[in-house]
């Protein structure tokens, strides 16, 4: 049995990571589980995989799950609280892979320290990586971890990398990586439309079921953006080799162009259980719940190139890794709160960018070489975000 800690349980991803072990119950034990704020979810979590340790980082949200976790059928859980926990249980002896699931800036401590403690780290957490990208790959290196990318594009071009390839490396013989993207659900809408677009709009995406961080990310591209910059960090890729393709119906998940001029490619339903089922088994292969493809329903599949112009965030994430430092961090703050205040109804979805854009361009950029220079640039980048969010109320 594999024991697993599952950062971010209650979420999108903690949940197919979930449906995936149920089919998988003989290989995987649950250690721990943890949520922020749906503590209901993680009750009936905890009741059906009885984990050693549930964790809800606010203490007065976890003196309430404390009193429903014992009166329940998963009394012999432990309950621990404060930020601090999510750190304990990463670096667990009985935890052998720590699925990093939470969602923004907030999942970057335990994902290092995950990392620091050699787990095989199993990274749906990208804005960890956008943030603090030299500094993880460098503390998975030097601590034997093994990092492999639940991102559904990260994961295919892991998938199609040469034989034994290890996360980190500089691939031998690639030309580019090709990130494909569905374009969100505004591909076709006009500059003008999108002055107007709702939250609801927004989170409506055609093809992935996600949370809603990552869905307006989606909507204003820039998850792709995340994206280029996570796979130039998980990938060593210069910015240059780093292409984004607009491919609507979402099977190609992404592809590597190699020097001979094969393209590898990886396809499947757009369904986070693939790649989920493929890095926890890794380098096995086992169900994950997802039906085959047919490729006779998907007769046609049309690729295009992005609009920088409608989707202005796509360059700022360019721009920023260009940058380099904590420049993607600053972006990613920037982004984090502009997105809630668009969630929240504060701003309007065109101002996302704006935001962040302002935000860069105010900004001092440190090297990013230790955890503090980072948080100290996510929290001044945050203050000036904040100040923005004012001035466009
Ligand atoms: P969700 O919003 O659905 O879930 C986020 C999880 O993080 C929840 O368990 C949530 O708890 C928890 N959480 C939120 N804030 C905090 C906090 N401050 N401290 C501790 N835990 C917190 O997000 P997704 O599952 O969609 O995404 C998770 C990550 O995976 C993101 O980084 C996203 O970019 C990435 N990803 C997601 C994909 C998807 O298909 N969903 C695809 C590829 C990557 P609670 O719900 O209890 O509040």
């Amino acid at each position: 049995m594999k024991g697993l800690c599952l950062l971010g349980s209650s979420g999108s991803i903690g949940k197919s990571t979930l449906d995936v072990v149920r089919l998988n119950k003989e290989t995987y034990s649950i250690v721990a589980l943890t949520a922020n704020k749906n503590i209901q979810c993680l009750l009936e979590q905890c009741i059906e995989f009885k984990p050693a340790y549930a964790v809800v980082p606010d203490n007065a949200l976890a003196d309430i799950f404390r009193k429903n976790i014992e009166s329940s059928e998963a009394s012999d859980t432990v309950v621990l609280s404060g930020i601090e926990s999510l750190e304990f249980i990463s670096q667990l002896d009985e935890v052998d892979i720590v699925v990093a699931a939470i969602v923004g800036a907030a999942g970057l401590l335990s994902t290092l320290v995950a990392a620091k403690a050699g787990k095989k780290l199993l990274l749906a957490n990208k804005e960890s990586l956008v943030i603090s990208g030299d500094l993880l790959m460098s503390v998975v290196k030097e601590n034997g971890a093994t990092l492999l990318p639940l991102d559904s594009e990260h994961n295919a071009l892991f998938q199609c990398m040469p034989d034994a390839y290890i996360a980190g490396q500089r691939p031998k013989g690639v030309r580019k990586l090709i990130l494909t993207a569905s374009g969100g659900p505004f591909l076709n809408t006009s500059s003008q439309q999108l002055e107007s677009v709702t939250v609801e709009q927004a989170c409506a995406h055609p093809n992935w079921s996600m949370g809603q961080k990552i869905s307006v990310d989606s909507a204003t591209m820039m998850n792709k953006g995340l994206e280029v910059i996570e796979a130039s960090f998980l990938f060593d890729m210069p910015i240059e080799q780093i292409d984004v393709l607009v491919h609507p119906q979402s099977i190609i998940h992404s592809m590597v162009d190699y020097l001979d001029g094969s393209v590898i490619a990886q396809l499947g339903n757009p369904d986070m259980r693939t790649p989920i089922a493929h890095a926890l088994a890794w380098p096995e292969r086992h169900l994950s719940g997802v039906s085959a493809l047919d490729f006779r329903k998907h007769q046609q599949l049309t690729f295009e190139p992005p609009s920088y112009e409608r989707f202005p965030c796509l360059r700022l994430a360019y721009e920023a890794l260009e940058l380099k430092g904590s420049a993607p961090a600053v972006l990613n703050a920037a982004n984090e709160v502009a997105v809630d205040a668009f969630l929240t109804k504060k701003i309007r979805f065109i101002d996302i960018p704006k935001l962040i854009e302002k935000v860069l361009e105010n900004s001092m950029f440190n090297r990013a070489e230790s955890i503090a220079s980072i948080l100290e640039a996510d929290k001044e980048a945050r203050a000036l975000a904040g100040l923005q969010v004012e001035r466009l109320q």
